[in-house]
């Protein structure tokens, strides 16, 4: 099987059965940056909306360089993996500045660019400039284990220096840019992780893991996320028609994103408890107007189980003066997670 048969192969099978999106055939640096970024983590069906809706508020690096960056997450929100976004927007400052405004084009500057690493730069190369370097994604990762049937763990240091050679020596110079859009698109729609199509592939009778009854054991994985699990819970504290919100401002998951005041524990309150922690004792006359069932949330590398109390008070505390007040309606305005989200959806 010839670098040139794979690429043609891919190419051909590319132009009769690629997806129409509004970052295809473009030569933007900058839309095809963010097209990028929001697909890291999230399916194109999903990203679709944010991508047009993201485009149409920041056309361009300056109108994004000088957002707030509230605005940014608030426009992020409900895509999740929010340092993409708090990267975004500090990337799109360091280029107005930098570079004035605009999108380099020189692979070694676009790598040096916060948030964007070896597949990020290629594909800005590649799509808006047409220049030689391959993209190594995971949908590149499973069809080219697949066709070579390679058992190297592709979560491996040895797979990211092996599968980078394989693609760039399979990646047509003279079209780097249709040629890596093919080889990710086969990987989205044809050779998909779970019981792929292979009667209907061009490489059904070269493809060294159909041959070899590998096709459901490939790509390999070493290792197993470990699964952090964490208790949440949630106050909607009112104050008379106000209500409180804080920023989570340490390194942790939803950084710079709102959220209702939090206590953190070891497994979640019943309603008898509360009362008798922290920022809570100080405030007389605490009522519980109601208690959610647990909400199950999860992230990657963590599963989160979260509690909401809504309580009133009828006297304000310190704790409660270190908080944002707001009015109830005014909480739309603000970035929270999708955990936060999904519990205002229910008392909306
Ligand atoms: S034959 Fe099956 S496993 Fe091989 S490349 Fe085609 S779809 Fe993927």
């Amino acid at each position: 099987m010839s670098e040139k048969y794979i690429s043609k192969s891919l190419i051909k099978w590319y132009e009769a059965n690629k997806r129409e999106l509004p970052w295809r055939d473009i030569s933007d640096p900058y839309r095809i940056w963010i097209s990028e970024i929001i697909l890291q983590q999230t399916r194109v069906n999903q990203g679709l909306s944010y991508y047009l809706r993201f485009i149409e508020r920041f056309p361009n690096v300056k109108a994004l360089a000088i957002a707030n960056e509230d605005e940014v997450l608030k426009y992020w929100q409900g895509l999740g993996y929010y340092s993409r976004a708090r990267n975004l927007h500090k990337t799109a400052q360091i280029i107005a500045e930098k570079h004035k405004g605009k999108f380099p084009n020189s692979y070694t500057d676009i790598v040096l660019l916060k948030g964007i690493g070896a597949y990020t730069a290629a594909a800005v190369c590649s799509f808006a400039y047409n220049q030689a370097y391959a993209v190594v994604d995971g949908n590149v990762y499973r069809v080219l284990s697949r066709l070579f049937a390679i058992e190297t763990p592709i979560d491996s240091n040895k797979a990211k220096k092996e599968f980078s050679e394989l693609a760039t020596n399979l990646l047509d110079k003279s079209k780097p840019g249709i040629h890596n859009q093919a080889i990710m698109e086969f990987g989205a729609l044809q050779c998909v992780p779970v019981q792929p199509d292979c009667n209907a592939c061009p490489f059904q009778k070269t493809c060294k893991a159909y041959k070899l009854d590998l096709v459901d054991k490939l790509p390999i994985k070493a290792s197993k996320t470990k699964v952090r699990e964490r208790f949440f819970n949630y106050f909607l504290i009112q104050y008379q028609s106000k209500i409180y919100i804080q920023k989570r401002t340490e390194k942790d998951i939803w950084q710079n994103l709102y959220e209702l005041p939090l206590i953190e524990s070891n497994k979640l309150f019943e309603p008898e408890e509360i009362g008798t922690n922290d920022f809570l004792t100080n405030i007389e006359n605490i009522e519980i107007s109601s208690t959610t069932s647990t909400f199950k949330h999860i992230l990657s590398h963590q599963r989160i189980f979260a509690r909401f109390f809504s309580v009133t008070v009828s006297d304000k505390n310190n704790y409660l003066n270190q908080l944002i007040e707001i009015n109830c309606n005014e909480i739309d305005n603000y970035a929270v997670s999708r955990l936060t989200s999904l519990f205002l959806e229910t008392i909306n």
